[in-house]
């Protein structure tokens, strides 16, 4: 059996998380080293390592993972504005190889991104 992503283990409860929100295809907790006042990662239960593993048959899934992001940024109170991010692969600085979008908010961010 493939090893498990660390993110996985957080879905299996084998990793401790802050978990802010969950529901039967993603879950959402805060990042441990938040770059913002507000940092979550909303992550599939489905485990695609990246973006470049998404089908068309994970496009309703894709599409959960911003709507989700959407009712978090409103909890969260970001209503000046927020940044939702997939890094995908060594160019894209992904550290995690199961996929998560970023929600970041709470300053000013800036662009381009670095
Ligand atoms: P990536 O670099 O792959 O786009 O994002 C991975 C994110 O996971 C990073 O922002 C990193 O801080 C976060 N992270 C790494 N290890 C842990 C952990 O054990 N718990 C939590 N909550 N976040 C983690």
């Amino acid at each position: 059996m493939a090893e498990r992503t660390l993110f996985q283990k957080i879905i299996d409860r084998d990793v401790p998380a802050d978990i802010v929100y969950e529901d039967d295809q993603c879950i959402a907790f805060h990042d441990i080293n938040p770059q913002a006042p507000t940092h979550i990662l909303i992550v599939p239960r489905k485990p695609i390592p990246s973006v470049d593993e998404i089908t068309e048959e994970d496009e309703p899934l894709i599409g959960h993972l911003f709507v989700v992001a959407k009712h978090l940024a409103e909890e969260e109170g970001l209503e000046h504005g927020y940044r939702t991010v997939f890094n995908c692969g060594d160019h894209g600085q992904q550290s995690v190889d199961h996929l998560h979008l970023h929600l970041l908010g709470g300053r000013q961010l800036s662009w381009p991104p670095g």
